[in-house]
């Protein structure tokens, strides 16, 4: 059967890497879309074993699953927009709530109110990506109102945050530029807040001045390193999954396998890429509703091939498909169908 084998073991590997190389930042292991497609459960749970203190899990149902599952004491950040039922379900839960924009802001001093204790927040400017954010020249009277709401006891700004699009330096710098304005900003209006981040998982690890109190990582925990951009090795980190599909027959120069666009793989993938085999790398022929590869001397039906991920058919990564199609790693793995078993190893 066709599955999603996910290590472990791998995965404490890469968050001890990167860990190692944030220093004194915190990681926040980014679990969004179902841990990227790695499964929720099995992946915080590990991470929380591994001694993981903060989770990003953009969603307020997630968020709350993994209060449930990973009890208090831990933290959990989220940042989606929601509505007011949701925002005091993660008042209640006490959740760290990301906020971007002033009607947010009101909608969650009045879940506080409703919940009866005040919700630990972190106040979102926008350095210039324009996903969410309060833009700069709104960000003094938003800071105020914040503070204003912190005095009656609604809420606890513990936080400042922003996202970057870590695709050039220079871009980057003036987004940090923009971000060390709004701290100040924010201690000026009286707030404190103690936990500042900006980086996600490339300027996490290439750049330290990025780094601040906080760091949230997804990719390079799973092992997905950035397309175009250095390698596992370089990052030391190794991917943490592989999607392997069994042989369900071979017809002459071609074998079919058990899996298919309807599972998630890009059709975009046929005929750009290799795949890995008991006879090492093949050229993946076809993919529709089911996939085919290029054959090899006694293939068999239950031969085992590897689409991507680790193991020992020369197989290539997630992030080197994805390049052969001009997308990113994240997308292959966050579309292998949720019907697609997850199998784990190190569990
Ligand atoms: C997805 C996401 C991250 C993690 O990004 P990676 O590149 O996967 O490390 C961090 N912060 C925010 C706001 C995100 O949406």
């Amino acid at each position: 059967m066709t599955e999603l084998r996910v290590d472990l073991d791998a995965l404490e590997a890469n968050i001890d890497a990167v860990r190692g190389a944030v220093g004194a930042a915190d990681l926040m292991l980014v679990v969004k879309d179902d841990a990227y497609g790695h499964g929720l459960g099995p992946v915080s749970r590990r991470a929380h074993d591994a001694g993981v203190r903060w989770f990003g899990a953009y969603d307020i149902e997630t968020g709350s699953e993994l209060r449930r599952a990973l009890g208090p004491g831990i933290r959990i950040f989220v940042w989606m927009a929601a509505s007011d039922g949701a925002l005091e379900q993660a008042v209640v839960n006490d959740l760290d709530i990301g906020i971007g924009d002033a009607a947010t802001l009101e909608a969650v001093a009045a879940a506080s109110a409703r919940a009866g204790h005040a919700a630990r927040v972190h106040l979102k400017i926008d350095t210039g990506l324009h996903r969410n954010g309060v833009r700069p020249e709104e960000w003094p009277l938003f800071v105020r109102r914040a503070r204003e709401h912190e005095v009656t006891g609604r809420i606890e700004v513990v936080g400042v945050w922003s996202h970057i699009a870590e695709a050039s330096d220079a871009e980057d710098d003036l987004a940090r530029a923009v971000f060390d304005n709004a701290i100040h900003e924010a201690s000026a209006a009286g707030l404190s807040p103690r936990l500042r981040h900006l980086s996600a998982s490339a300027a996490s690890m290439t750049r330290p001045e990025f780094r601040y109190d906080l760091v949230r990582v997804g990719a390079f925990c799973y092992g997905i390193r950035p397309a175009g951009g250095p390698s596992e090795a370089e990052l030391g980190i190794r991917p943490i999954a592989a999607l392997r599909s069994p042989v369900t027959t071979v017809d002459g120069d071609r074998v079919t396998m058990g899996l298919g666009c309807l599972d998630g793989l890009p059709s975009a993938l046929a005929g750009r890429v290799t795949v890995g085999t008991p006879a090492g790398p093949r050229s993946l022929l076809e993919v529709g509703i089911e996939s085919t590869v290029e054959s090899w001397p006694g293939a068999a039906a239950g031969d085992i091939v590897t689409i991507w991920g680790p193991g020992e058919q020369h197989e290539r990564s997630a992030t080197d498909l994805a390049e052969a199609i001009a997308t990113i790693g994240e997308e292959l793995a966050v579309r292998v169908s949720p019907l697609i078993p997850r199998s784990y190893a190190g569990e």
